[in-house]
């Protein structure tokens, strides 16, 4: 058996070269992957259905995606154009978040090649989220009573503001975003624990702080984990603003890997966020998320 990972062509949605957001990511890491041999097939997710999305979003967002008539304003507040090939995208990577959590149920650890869109709340995207496939993905997973108590680790440099609005009342979905204080969002949302990061933080400190928020997330039970690795957190990332090096983020990764799957709880690993200045290295730190699952294979 091979670490499932959930891929496909339509994650790279089209959208114009200016547009500051790495849409080839996608696909290039597919190819990294394919490259590396730490997969030989992709599961290939399913757009998700309007029923499924409908747990963690209005209807009437969901339809001004769908029919493509979402005002100019929200549009940009998302920073895509909410054409055919983005819509397309926006349903098949949610489809995507969900079958790898369903996959993870059983092989503990599974992981998709986008997903981690936090900053989606119940009404509007934001921030190049359109739909905030996580929180889909928990609400389906609780909806089937395939989970109970779900932990979203969030670890992407931006807070995890999406999450922690649609899960303020849910006690059975723990909100945990560890970020740094002064990245976008402005406004902060309130998560179960958030954990605020100085500018220019560095690799000793940020495993540290890790160490001992796990330390006492270990303290709860939870039957579900999803994680989101976004790889801003670099110290060559456009966007972020800590100090992270390469290896900083590999051990990160590891160190949340290992300390869910040795208490075999279930981990479904998703993007989130990553503007490095070099493209080749935002796909090498994305596929450390992949990599370090797969070496449990
Ligand atoms: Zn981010």
């Amino acid at each position: 058996m091979e670490l499932p990972i959930i891929n496909h062509p339509d994650y790279v949605a089209k959208i114009n070269d200016d547009n500051k957001f790495p849409i080839k990511k996608f696909g290039a890491l597919a190819n990294h992957l394919l490259e590396k041999r730490v997969v030989k097939t992709f599961y290939v997710p399913e757009p998700c259905s309007v029923e499924t999305m409908k747990t963690s979003h209005s209807l009437e967002y969901i339809n001004h995606i769908k029919n493509k008539t979402l005002d100019l304003k929200y549009q940009k507040k998302i920073g895509f154009p909410i054409n055919d090939s983005v819509v397309r995208r926006s349903f098949v990577a949610t489809g995507g978040t969900v079958l790898a959590s369903k996959l993870a149920l059983d092989a503990k650890l599974a992981c998709n090649t986008a997903g981690g869109s936090h900053h989606a709340t119940f009404e509007m995207g934001a921030g190049y989220c359109v739909f905030n496939d996580v929180a889909v993905a928990a609400n389906y997973l609780k909806n089937k009573k395939y989970a109970k108590k779900i932990l979203i680790l969030d670890l992407d440099v931006h807070q995890g503001n999406g999450n922690s609005e649609i899960f303020k009342k849910d006690r059975d979905v723990l909100t945990f975003s560890m970020h740094c204080a002064s990245n976008y969002p402005a406004k902060k949302s309130k998560s179960d624990i958030d954990i605020e990061l100085k500018d220019n933080t560095e690799d000793t400190e940020y495993l540290k702080i890790l160490n001992g928020n796990l330390k006492e997330l270990n303290k709860n039970s939870y039957d579900f984990v999803f994680y989101v690795a976004g790889v801003d957190i670099h110290h060559e990332d456009r966007l972020g603003k800590l100090k992270i090096t390469d290896e900083g983020i590999n051990i990160r990764d590891k160190t949340v890997i290992e300390n869910f799957y040795s208490k075999k709880i279930p981990l479904c690993g998703v993007l989130g966020g990553g503007y490095n200045k070099s493209f080749d290295k935002l796909i090498e730190l994305h596929s450390m998320l992949h990599k370090n699952c797969a070496s449990y294979f």
